[in-house]
């Protein structure tokens, strides 16, 4: 039998991240979920091989690779953890806000940063905006030459290890982005009581406080009053990165349960050799292959710069959905070993799950591809 989950990408390239996914983040996986840790060091590494820059500008240092090799890269990554995924994904999500709406001041300053290993949180959501955030609480003011920020974030991923978070905000003209450095006074975060969560555990979800925060003029990301319009774009691209997350945990669900039921005996036979179990796995891996080919597709939307919104949202409501189905066959496949806390098929059933809602919920993502329709 040839490789089951053969390259849609650069083969070497895909060679090399799944050496480093064996190496550094298999091993470790289960119990960075377990104690939710922020996977530093990794996410270093990750910088390091040039990978979280892999499609920035080489004008910047990036790689200045095609979307079809930064799926690969999060597919890869999430077959050993979608946890570690998710925490490179904050920076993918900063570095493709400011290269595609900041200012010259702005992407000169940051940009080269990315490929040095600079770490991001994306911060949108707050304890009364989730899904809408239209109007939101953390206001902010240009005060001279200076933007004041006031306000509470919740739920930021990353958040416990970012050197650097895109904030949104509102002002007189309304939603707007902002670029705000750690270190800048007034800024601290905290572990809320909502901030752990049951799934995609990379340290916990923190609570961002902006106490009057003040940055420059220039730290405005994009146009005033256009930060929903801006950040909904830079979702339209990580969604497919997402949705590439969920087939690498529906791989990792499918390799672990395979080998599973090849091994044990049941009835003096092997659990694989009965053929309603062979059916499950004839199902999943149909059900895997087919969303791995429209993530594929939507990466290359990305490429193209074409109906980005349309397959995005196709990808990662399809991708996520076929990932809590697999974790859930698998675990059911495997008896009472799918539910043993010593396997790592909880975590895939909860990281599923979670990615549901996370980055944009099936139901949001049903409204994206019904509103594309509707433009006829
Ligand atoms: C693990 C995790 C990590 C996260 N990381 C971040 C992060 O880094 N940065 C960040 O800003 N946020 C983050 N979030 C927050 C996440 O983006 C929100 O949870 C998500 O946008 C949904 O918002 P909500 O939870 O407030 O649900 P709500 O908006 O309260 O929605 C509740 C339910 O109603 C549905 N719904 C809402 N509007 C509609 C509609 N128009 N039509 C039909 N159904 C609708 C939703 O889909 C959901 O099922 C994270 C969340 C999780 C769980």
């Amino acid at each position: 039998m040839s490789e089951l989950w053969q390259s849609y990408s650069d083969d070497a390239f895909v060679a090399e991240v799944r050496e480093f996914v064996r190496e550094h983040i298999a091993p470790v996986a289960d119990e960075y979920d377990r104690d939710d840790i922020y996977p530093l060091a990794i996410a270093k590494g990750l910088a390091k091989k040039g990978w979280t820059s892999i499609t920035l500008s080489p004008e910047y240092g990036g790689g200045g690779r095609d979307y079809q090799l930064a799926v690969a890269l999060f597919e890869e990554v999430a077959v050993g953890s979608a946890a570690v995924a998710i925490s490179i994904m904050s920076t993918f999500q900063a570095q493709t806000i400011i290269t595609r709406f900041g200012n010259d001041s702005l992407k000169k300053r940051y940009l080269p940063m990315f490929r040095e290993g600079l770490l991001c949180a994306y911060a949108l959501t707050e304890a009364n905006h989730g899904s809408d955030i239209r109007h939101l609480d953390t206001k902010a003011h240009l005060d001279g030459n200076e933007w004041v920020i006031h306000g509470e974030k919740s739920f930021i991923t990353s958040g416990s290890a970012a050197e650097f978070f895109i904030i949104l905000a509102e002002t007189d003209a309304g939603v707007s982005v902002f670029a705000v450095p750690r270190d800048t006074p007034g800024l601290s975060t905290y572990i809320g009581v909502e901030s752990a969560t049951f799934g995609l555990r990379n340290g916990p979800h923190v609570n961002l406080v902006l106490d009057h925060v003040r940055i420059p003029a220039d730290h405005l990301v994009g146009i005033e009053g256009k930060g929903v319009r801006q950040v909904v774009t830079t979702l339209d691209y990580s969604r497919t990165l997402a949705a590439a997350v969920g087939i690498g945990i529906s791989r990792a669900a499918f390799d672990d349960s395979l080998e599973y039921a090849r091994g044990r005996n049941v009835f003096g036979q092997k659990v694989f050799d009965f053929q309603g179990i062979q059916w499950y796995f004839a199902e999943m891996l149909t059900e895997i292959d087919a969303a791995r080919l429209l993530v594929y597709r939507a990466a290359e939307a990305l490429n193209r710069h074409e109906d980005i919104e349309r397959y995005s949202s196709e990808a990662k409501l399809k991708a996520e959905s076929v990932a809590a189905k697999m974790a859930s066959i698998a675990m059911q496949v495997c008896g009472a070993h799918g539910t043993a806390t010593n396997t790592s098929f909880g975590r895939y059933l909860r990281d599923a799950k979670t990615y549901e809602i996370a980055g944009g919920s099936a139901e949001i993502l049903k409204n994206t591809i019904a509103r594309y329709l509707q433009k006829g």
